[in-house]
């Protein structure tokens, strides 16, 4: 009997002595792929235990006596057998075989007691269509004889509600499954994460996700850190798109106790990119590599110390995206409560249940839908129940992620606010595919697959930037893929949304909370999006939008607000708000976000942009080298003395073509009975336009739109055409404006061509 196999004895066969990890680890050390050191406790080893301590029978007699389907029950019956496994003393030969091995360990990496990480490998866990994340524990940065209890708590881990309650449903006899226990050197992570050798919600095959934190690879796995995500061509190694995350903590060996600890980071380093395109591109052949070996797609843990890459784990993925025949849409529901990563496709509706803890899964109903910060392994019995599962927190290879994917469940996660917003009782519909959530419940019926996540379609590359307006900050990490930058952040909404004149807030003293709600909106487009830049418009809502609020009631009635006190001529006599907005911005630029612009409306004489650089710089924040400083260009006054404007200074200007049409035509772009008169298309307002966007070049004033019309792909070729830096759409209209800026900037380089 062999209690002990070395990773490089161990090949992928082993999994009845080392477990599906075991095996794995060892399958990959003879493939010469870069595996941190390390042995197994065997399967064998636990059975021995168990016959010598004389634990089989005590503990199936429990198990007999326990309906898996009461959570109570389960709970019990668990703790006992945990308790009987890890209180019961290890056979002494066993004890020292499992020391003496750890110290040849130790040794082999020039250490008297290396710090290792201590897994549990199940023989039944890791096969295709079985597996289950954090099914089993994992210790890390175990150190000297403490290896002995962790192995037993390892082997308890067997018996954790889950494990029980999965071996029950997956009708796996709890007698036939052994568990192993890999020992393994620790990497002491400078950075870690997991990839996918596929796109895991997609299932795009030329596709490789990649996720990544600083410190260990804890954060990510668990889903406590929501991680970068990058997207990489798998052909290429090229980077595709990425998502940089706002990384708070990480988790880390404390030097003294070696223990691992959750650190909090500066900001700079919370919002730095973890992975350069040369690791990126090193790590997508290392997935090539693995997948390649096992013939499969892998889900892959990784990290790197000190510049070596180390492969942590690999497991096959075991469930990929099925649903391209019988994918659903949301028919009747539309407003949208929150919005997440869509980390497991189709939909599901139903009641909404906010659980915090365990102790709450009895309050999950089958069909009713799971909120809850993370969900974890515990939560596994009540996930099955329900038809949908959303969180506040985690990236695309979560616990929630994965286990939602497995059971077939739709799935959003990284909400940032679904325990906040969703309360318990309420009816919604949570979708999948695109990661949001909609009040109300929805039947559901086919769908094409074209209209499937927008994130899918490959980005193709124009030289002409194509950006997005948000007025929803939530919008933004869905979008920040397929955008080159947010081309108007408008706060109209924002502001409108927290249901309180901001007036009303400076007057009663409250300004630091405007600021900080202004801030923390702003933050959620600069942060998905950075480095990318996002030009955040000052306030433009005219005198009949505020006066709904509370506090509103003072708004003077205005015979025409189109014409009246709204954009920069209500900044410049009310700058307790544009003080207020300025200060948001400065707070984020203090942060460390330099992606921001600052974008002023209605403009129609430069000493209106004068006086708005002075607010901005009363509260400290310096125009041009904080922040962008630009204008609309939507009053055709600014567009006839564009020259002047470019001598006071703007870095850039946009065209507010909702505005410019509405005053160049002399028709009110709210009123129905003129509303066919109303043409963006009309010669004067495009050679508005035209005039504007020569005067930038010869400049070099960045130009771009921002109105309705740049998402009408017959405007966008003219722009281009003319010219034009950027053009801003809004989130649906991104794929077919950036396919008509492709056509068109090739079919002018064609032109050119057979010109000469
Ligand atoms: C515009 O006028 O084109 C514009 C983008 O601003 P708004 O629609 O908010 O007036
Ligand atoms: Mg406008």
């Amino acid at each position: 009997m062999m209690n002990i196999a070395w990773f490089e004895d161990l090949g992928k066969d082993d999994v009845g002595i080392a477990g599906g990890k075991g095996a794995n680890l060892g399958e990959l050390v003879r493939a010469g792929l870069p595996v941190p050191p390390g042995f197994v406790v065997t399967a064998q080893a636990y059975s021995y235990f168990l016959k010598e301590s004389g634990l089989a029978d005590k503990i199936m007699e429990i198990l007999r006596s326990t309906d898996v389907d009461n959570n109570e029950e389960l709970t019990k019956a668990s703790q006992e057998i945990r308790e009987l496994i890890t209180s019961s003393p290890m056979p002494e030969a066993l004890a020292k075989e499992i020391l003496e091995s750890y110290r040849k360990l130790s040794q082999r990496v020039g250490k008297e007691e290396e710090f290792v990480a201590v897994r549990s490998s199940a023989t039944a866990e890791d096969l295709p269509g079985a597996s289950f994340a954090g099914q089993q524990e994992t210790f890390l940065n175990v150190k000297g004889d403490e290896v002995i209890e962790y192995v037993r708590r390892c082997w308890s881990s067997l018996f954790t509600p889950r494990a029980i309650f999965y071996r029950e449903k997956k009708g796996f006899a709890h007698e036939r499954v052994a568990i192993a226990v890999v020992v393994q050197k620790m990497v002491n992570a400078d950075k870690a994460g997991v990839m996918f050798s596929v796109h895991p919600a997609t299932g795009e095959k030329d596709k490789i996700v990649i996720e990544a934190a600083w410190g260990l690879g804890e954060g990510v796995v668990s889903g406590t850190v929501t991680p970068d995500h990058y997207v990489v061509d798998k052909a290429s190694n090229k980077l595709l798109h990425k998502e940089i995350a706002v990384k708070e903590i990480m988790f880390t060996k404390d030097e003294k106790t070696g223990k691992t600890v959750k650190v909090k980071l500066s900001p700079e380093r919370a919002k730095a990119q973890v992975l350069t395109e040369e690791e990126l591109a090193q790590l997508a052949e290392l997935g090539k590599r693995v997948e390649e070996h096992f013939g499969s797609p892998q889900d892959i843990e990784w990290a790197y110390e000190a510049g070596e890459l180390y492969l942590l784990q690999s497991r096959p993925i075991t469930v990929l995206y099925e649903k391209e025949a019988e994918e659903e849409e949301v028919s009747e529901a539309k407003e949208v409560l929150v919005k997440g990563l869509a980390a497991s496709p189709g939909i599901g509706s139903g009641k909404v249940k906010v659980i915090f803890s365990v102790d709450e899964l009895d309050k999950i109903k089958e069909g009713d839908v799971l909120v809850t910060t993370m969900t974890n392994p515990d939560m596994v019995p009540a996930m099955k129940r329900a038809s949908a599962i959303v969180t506040d927190e985690g990236g695309m290879t979560c616990h929630a992620a994965i286990v939602s994917r497995e059971l077939g469940i739709p799935c959003v996660v990284g909400t940032g606010e679904a325990t906040k917003v969703l309360q318990d009782g309420m009816e919604v519909t949570v979708d999948g595919t695109r990661g949001v959530v909609y009040r109300g419940l929805t039947k559901v019926k086919e769908e094409k697959r074209e209209e499937a996540a927008i994130v899918a379609t490959p980005k193709i590359i124009t030289a002409t930037e194509v950006k997005v307006n948000i007025s929803i900050p939530e919008v933004a990490p869905r979008v920040a893929p397929i955008a080159d930058g947010v081309g108007l952040l408008r706060v109209e909404h924002l502001i409108l949304g927290i249901g309180k004149h901001p007036m009303k807030f400076i007057r009663e003293g409250r300004e630091e909370e405007l600021i900080e709600k202004i801030a923390e909106g702003v933050r959620k487009v600069a942060q998905p999006f950075y480095p990318k830049p996002v030009w955040y418009r000052t306030l433009d809502a005219p005198t009949d939008e505020f006066r709904g609020l509370e506090g509103g009631e003072d708004e003077p009635v205005e015979h025409n607000p189109m014409l009246g006190w709204r954009g920069v001529r209500r900044a410049i006599d009310q700058p307790e708000l544009l003080r207020a907005e300025f200060k948001a911005i400065k707070k984020l630029v203090d942060e460390g976000y330099n992606n921001i612009g600052v974008m002023i409306p209605l403009v129609q004489h430069p000493e209106e942009l004068r006086r708005a650089k002075e607010i901005a710089r009363e509260v400290g924040l310096e125009p041009h080298r904080d922040v962008k400083f630009g204008i609309m260009v939507e009053i055709p006054a600014a567009a006839l003395i564009i020259e002047e404007f470019i001598r006071e200074g703007i870095d850039f200007i946009s065209f507010g073509t909702n505005d410019l049409t509405q005053y160049t035509l002399a028709v009110d772009r709210n009123n129905e009975r003129v509303a066919k008169l109303y043409t963006e298309k009309h010669p004067a307002v495009m050679k508005l336009i035209e005039m504007v966007i020569k005067a930038c070049r010869k400049a070099g004033v960045e130009t771009s739109i921002c109105g309705q019309a740049g998402s009408d792909p017959e405007v966008a070729k003219k722009l281009v055409e003319f010219g034009i830096s950027s053009i801003s759409a809004n989130p649906d209209a991104v794929q077919s404006i950036r396919e008509m800026v492709a056509r068109t900037e090739m079919r002018l380089l064609l032109d050119k061509a057979r010109e000469g």
